[in-house]
């Protein structure tokens, strides 16, 4: 049910058939060169994209820009308290400062770093420390059909193997990612977070949890872990996040602002040596990068997100997304995450090989028929790996009404019934870094 109204609209529309045609062909066919005025509705990332409400905008007005001292960090500090437990709090510019922050603070050359899917960030991140990240997913993670409440989990079998491979001296640190961003936004359950605890302390590692969805992981707890069923989403969240040493949080998700981030922690150390990486990288430990009025809508954020009757609604819509999708003939991955539904691009355009980027051709043809725009993640975004063939719509947080889904929805069956006369695409240009082409690299369509 839906849980808030409209009190700000920005005009949005679908420009002429002709004119898509045009946009497409001089974005390269790659959906991040368009120009979001150019998108009807605009599903390629959940992150930064939603409304803020009143209270926020509220807050925003009342921030307070000093450099030092803000009363807006300590009301973000007293927000983070309350809503994740924990004592200290260093702000970050967003999620990936704070990865620099926190990553620089714990890791050395040569360390070993298991996560349940690093999100692309924090693999960087990691890397850039000369360390090596190692995922650890459960094995049913990208299969788009089996059909398990927590395929976000951290795999501790896969762990185990790897401190038997490179020894527990070379692990420090024990990442859990949740929701798994990278594993289609599936949850992780409590129960897995407290084995994970138990795998860091048996190995003498820190344990981090990378926090960005950390109020939907909560729904989907108390929807689906039986011990949880009467539990409030704020004892849920306090609870799975007590189990780490540290947070790292982009505000970005789950603080339900534009911009912003951190890290948070309970340990006197570290959190001395975040302050003092995040001096040299983010800015002055209140206000990390951020502008005072960012921090006081993030302190306010951080409160909304936890609100039951927000997350059912959010969770709900993305429920109710998947399903009008797969309405419409599209197979989907299955059950549908947190922030976003995945879309099987290889089932749904068989007739293209790999090498033809059929997650990409589809974004295309998204943006050709209905100004819509989503993101792929197959082999044009991730060369040289067997993934499926994916293509994410992600929902931005109290930003779209089921109009919107229908419209979509409606897209991807004009989609379908072109079948093969749907082009296959090929790189006209090739980007010097192969990992992250997608974000710059022009395709053309195969005759
Ligand atoms: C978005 C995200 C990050 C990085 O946060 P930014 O605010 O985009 O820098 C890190 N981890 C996960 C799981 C994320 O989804």
């Amino acid at each position: 049910m839906v849980a808030y109204k409209t009190k700000m609209v920005e005009r949005i529309s679908l420009p002429a058939r002709e004119q898509r045609e045009q946009n497409l062909e001089s974005a390269g066919y790659n959906a991040f060169n368009l120009d979001a005025d150019d998108v009807f509705v605009d599903l390629l990332t959940d992150s930064g994209t939603g409304a803020m409400s009143d209270a926020q905008w509220a807050a925003l007005v009342r921030g307070d820009e000093a450099y030092a001292g803000s009363r807006s960090f300590d009301e973000l500090e007293s927000a983070v308290g309350d809503v994740m437990g924990f004592d200290h709090v260093v702000p970050a510019h967003q999620g990936r400062g704070a990865e620099n922050v926190l990553y620089g603070a714990l890791l050395e050359e040569g360390d070993v770093v298991p996560n349940n899917t690093h999100f692309d960030t924090t693999r960087a991140h990691v890397a850039n420390q000369g360390a090596d990240p190692v995922d650890c997913p459960v094995p049913s993670a990208h299969d788009p059909d089996v059909t398990a409440p927590f395929k976000g989990n951290f795999s501790l079998e896969r762990g185990r193997e790897l401190v038997d491979e490179v020894g527990a001296d070379s692990v420090p640190v024990v990442v859990q990612t949740i929701t798994n961003n990278s594993a289609a936004g599936q949850p992780v359950s409590v129960e897995n977070t407290r084995r994970v605890r138990a795998f860091a302390d048996e190995i003498d590692a820190r344990f981090v949890i990378d926090a960005c969805r950390f109020a939907e992981n909560a729904y989907f707890v108390k929807q689906r872990e039986e011990e949880f069923a009467a539990a409030s989403i704020a004892e849920i969240a306090h609870e799975q996040l007590g189990y780490a040493d540290a947070v790292v949080m982009s505000g970005k998700k789950d603080g339900l602002v534009n911009a912003g981030g951190f890290v948070a922690t309970d340990d006197a150390r570290l959190y001395e040596r975040s302050r003092q990486r995040a001096i040299l990288y983010e800015g002055f430990p209140t206000y990390g990068g951020m502008a005072g009025r960012d921090v006081a809508a993030l302190a306010v954020g951080l409160r909304e997100a936890v609100d039951s009757e927000y997350l059912a609604d959010r969770i709900e819509q993305i429920e109710e997304f998947g399903s009008l999708l797969e309405a419409a003939g599209v197979p989907i991955y299955r059950p549908v995450g947190g922030h976003a539904v995945y879309l099987d691009a290889g089932a749904a355009l068989s007739h293209l090989p790999d090498e033809a980027f059929p997650g990409q051709a589809l974004v295309c043809e998204l943006y050709r028929e209905g100004g819509v725009r989503g993101v792929e993640l197959g082999s044009f975004a991730f060369p040289d790996t067997d993934r499926p063939e994916l293509v994410r719509l992600a929902v931005p947080r109290r930003t779209y009404h089921r109009e919107h889904f229908e419209h979509v929805a409606d897209t991807v069956e004009a989609v379908l019934e072109k079948g093969e006369s749907v082009p296959g695409l090929e790189l006209a240009t090739e980007p010097e870094m192969p990992e992250i082409r997608h974000f710059t690299a022009e395709l053309e369509p195969l005759s």
